[in-house]
């Protein structure tokens, strides 16, 4: 039976696929939308559809971008020397609200995790020591989550770097460092504040040869 006019059922729909929005929420949502003026719907609506045709991977970093390369690339002002590596971009904006880090950033799109297929290739990984092989990187700072797969990605990498260096293809070897993340283990950093990740930051350790 259709409870709702069809519209109206199409936005619910649309708003109860997001994440952390039940029914009731939805509605609520749909509701206001139905009362707001025609401007601010259409306002919503255009940021909606300018999200997936204009947003795109940052050609350096891989983080949102419009343009080639993301705002934090562009910025003169970053240390280029240090490359912070995250899993996803939402943990880029995560890091940029504790205030703590003026280095760049590297987005590798997941976390290495053998048993689900996701190997090398299926990561922004090889972009990364391409990085590392080309620029004045004097430190890697390796900002996986704290899980175990995170963890593990974060020993592969370092261990990665560790064989170019060994291999003589850099001219020096940059620092390599863990965040200290006091997060309850499996919790991402999207979950942490500002002042936790500021102290994680802060705190970070140099990654022991394995
Ligand atoms: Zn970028």
């Amino acid at each position: 039976m259709l409870q709702y006019a069809r519209p109206l059922q199409r936005l619910l729909n649309a708003l109860e696929r997001l994440p952390g929005i039940g029914p009731k929420n939805a509605q609520r949502l749909a509701f206001h939308l139905l009362r707001a003026d025609e401007a601010e719907v259409q306002e919503f609506a255009a940021a909606l559809s300018d999200l997936k045709a204009r947003i795109r991977p940052c050609t350096q970093c891989f983080n949102y971008s419009e343009g080639d390369l993301c705002p934090i690339c562009a910025d003169p002002r970053r240390e280029a020397a240090a490359i912070c590596v995250v899993e996803e971009a939402s943990d880029v904006m995560a890091l940029e609200r504790s205030g703590e880090y003026h280095g760049l950033y590297h987005v590798l799109g997941g976390r290495l995790s053998p048993l689900s297929g996701v190997g090398h290739d299926e990561i922004n990984l090889d972009a990364l020591l391409e990085r590392v092989r080309g620029g004045e990187v004097t430190e890697v700072i390796l900002a996986t989550s704290p899980t175990v797969e995170g963890d593990a990605t974060a020993l592969e990498i370092a261990r990665l770097v560790e064989q170019m260096v060994a291999a003589g293809e850099l001219a020096s070897a940059p620092k390599l460092t863990r965040i200290a993340l006091g997060l309850p283990v499996g919790g991402d950093l999207d979950y942490a504040d500002g002042l936790t990740l500021a102290r994680a930051m802060r705190g970070r350790t140099v990654v022991e040869d394995g």
